[in-house]
């Protein structure tokens, strides 16, 4: 793989290579690749492993006609992200530097660098994680028509630091062999007694749990949602997983019956085995609706280039990128109107949780003091 890790400052290590090859990938679903490095662990470089490595990738090949580069500090999956990048590049002749991290260390690094990060946008997962960056003050406020228009406003930070570039949906799957989906109906519904000994969870660790918590929290109260953590806890089959793969996996393996994970993986999982033993259920569909996160980006505070960046994001909110996500990574597109791929729309429609995904950032820390408290690993 055109990659190269380094640990050293990036500052005065960077490493160009020649990387046209990903533009072959832009038909494959490259994140479905048994090679992936981030297989069978996360499709981003998630928050909750360690790493120092930082991965570095530049499209040098790019005409220099195109002004100037975009750099862009990324926890995403890079087979995921390349391509498009690639695309634009390829389209606007605007060099693309690509700089691969878990979500913490880039952040720590926006900090530490200030206005001297070569840094233009943080791409990211997870509302909870851009929520915490703007926090932190490493993401400026931008306006743009552009992606008031593509993205639906529950999806996009309300001052404009970070906008939703795909969706995610993170919901209840099951053993049909042992459950049928009439027996299924919330997140809430799994801290029943029924569930005993037959459930299974992510670490509370992991963003995505503290902001499935976080809704739980705005919708049910603090009081109810902690006697559903309170539940689940009590029905786990098994320690908690450090990875959606591996409890998918563990409910096909018959360790489990039910649990929670985000859709991509489990349609990365089809891909590989098309025959996997594993059902999807669309939660809280009679209620809320099913919890619905992004991935998302903004453009960061100290960048040199923000136009350059705002306009990559523009494009990522376009019909073009945004079919792209839909294909390549089985997430499902922010913009309305867009065609999703086969699979997803295989596994039927679904009423999303309305919630606007700023709330997940918002509740985060009371969420994790509540899962603290209430014995969730
Ligand atoms: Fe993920």
């Amino acid at each position: 793989m055109s990659l190269t890790a380094i640990s050293a400052n990036l500052s005065s290590t960077k490493l160009i290579l020649p990387v046209a090859v990903f533009g072959l990938m832009l038909g494959l679903t490259g994140c479905n690749n048994s090679s992936t490095p981030a297989e069978g662990v996360d499709a981003e470089a998630g928050t909750e492993q360690s790493s120092t490595e930082q991965e570095v990738a530049t499209n040098d090949d790019a005409t220099a006609a195109g002004g100037q580069t975009v750099t862009i500090y990324s926890s995403r999956n890079e087979q995921l992200i390349k391509p498009l990048l690639d695309r634009y590049t390829e389209q606007t002749g605007v060099k693309i530097e690509l700089v691969t991290d878990k979500t913490g260390p880039l952040m720590a690094r926006l900090q530490a660098e200030g206005k001297n990060t070569p840094a233009d946008m943080l791409l990211t997962v997870d509302a909870g994680n851009l929520w915490q960056a703007a926090e932190q003050g490493l993401l400026q406020p931008v306006s743009s028509t552009i992606l008031e228009a593509n993205v639906p406003a529950k999806y996009r930070d309300p001052k404009g630091q970070w906008t939703g570039l795909s969706l995610r949906a993170r919901t209840i799957f099951y053993d049909p062999s042992k459950v049928s989906a009439d027996q299924l109906s919330t997140y809430a519904d799994l801290a029943d007694p029924k569930w005993k000994g037959k459930l299974c969870l992510r670490t509370s660790k992991k963003v995505y749990n503290q902001s499935l918590v976080a809704s739980m929290m705005e919708h049910l109260g603090e009081e109810k949602t902690e006697q559903v953590i309170r539940g689940w806890v009590d029905n786990l089959a098994t320690d908690v997983f450090s990875d959606d793969t591996n409890l998918l996996e563990a409910i096909a393996a018959g360790q489990c019956e039910v649990g929670i994970a985000n859709s991509y993986y489990y349609g990365r999982l089809l891909d590989e085995k098309p025959n996997f033993p594993v059902k999807i259920f669309w939660a809280n569909q009679g209620t809320t609706g099913t919890h619905v996160n992004i991935s998302g980006a903004g453009v960061v505070t100290g960048s040199d280039n923000p136009d350059g960046a705002l306009k990559l994001m523009e494009w990522l909110s376009s019909d073009e990128a945004q079919g792209l996500y839909a294909s390549a990574d089985k997430e499902f597109p922010v913009k309305a109107g867009i065609d999703e791929s086969e699979m997803l729309k295989s596994w039927g429609p679904f009423k999303q949780d309305d919630i606007s995904v700023q709330k997940f950032g918002e509740l985060q820390t009371k969420a994790i003091q509540m899962m603290d408290k209430a014995g969730y690993k």
